[in-house]
């Protein structure tokens, strides 16, 4: 097979620094898996001879979107990683009431090489992780208009949307999987909100709710917002199975 993406040439010559004769595992992003053997890699391109072909690892049965605001510190970049790694569909970042970390409007080209950034290590660690698809990441959007997206209501009996609120005594997400995965109708999708540094506005939880999502809890203790993300999806996906 031959290679063309500039950014995988870019990352076998200049990166990792592969010569003739050595082995790589490519990823086709649609399940196919190969062990190759390279050819002497070439500016314009790769050539790559498959030695071996496997299945990679297939995403989990239900496609879980995460919404989730830019966080501090590289806790959100550190999230996209670890979402991809358990199988995550798509992460939606979002600006809530009390987000620290709000889009430059007035420089959209911060803003676009932020979004090439994401797709980069959620593309990196899905790769390091053998899993088949690399998941999507949006642009930036208001919590409300998430809220009033299909990603969140879409007219679907096959879906279900989660507000993650602390110190409100809604019912566990727990309880709420082993209802969901007891039921008749099988589940398809899960949208997640979580929310910044500061919590959810009240304004906000309202919203979601009234915007057809259900307030779960994720347990008495207050978790920062990459681990009530995480912590939310490895919930799902060990409950509806993984690949
Ligand atoms: N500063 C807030 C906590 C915010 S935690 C306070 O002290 O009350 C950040 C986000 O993580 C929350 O908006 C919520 O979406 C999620 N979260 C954290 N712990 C949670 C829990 N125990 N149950 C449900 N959601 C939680």
């Amino acid at each position: 097979m031959r290679i063309y993406d500039p950014a995988v040439i870019n990352q076998i010559r200049n990166v990792l620094r592969l010569k003739r004769g050595d082995q790589v595992i490519i990823l086709d992003g649609q399940g196919g898996m190969y062990r190759c053997c390279l050819d002497k890699p070439a500016a314009t391109g790769v050539e790559a001879r498959i030695i071996d072909e496997h299945q990679a690892m297939d995403d989990p049965r239900v496609a879980v979107t995460v919404a989730l605001p830019p966080l501090r510190g590289g806790r959100f970049e550190w999230a996209l990683q670890k979402l991809t790694e358990l199988g995550v569909a798509r992460v939606v970042p979002i600006v809530s009431a009390r987000s620290v970390v709000k889009p430059q409007s007035r420089s959209p080209g911060v803003e676009t090489s932020k979004l090439t950034r994401w797709q980069a290590i959620m593309r990196e660690a899905a790769e390091q992780c053998e899993r088949a698809s690399i998941p999507e990441v949006r642009q930036t959007m208001s919590l409300s208009s998430f809220v009033n997206s299909e990603l969140w209501a879409p007219e679907s009996a096959e879906h279900v949307s989660v507000a993650c609120a602390e110190r409100r005594e809604a019912p566990l997400l727990a309880h709420l999987l082993r209802q969901l995965s007891a039921a008749e109708q099988p589940l398809k999708s899960m949208s997640v909100l979580v929310g910044p540094e500061g919590g959810l506005a009240d304004q906000e939880i309202e919203l979601a709710s009234d915007s057809g999502g259900l307030l779960v809890s994720l347990g008495g203790r207050i978790l920062r917002s990459e681990t009530a993300a995480i912590y939310a999806l490895a919930q799902i996906t060990f409950t509806f199975g993984d690949g």
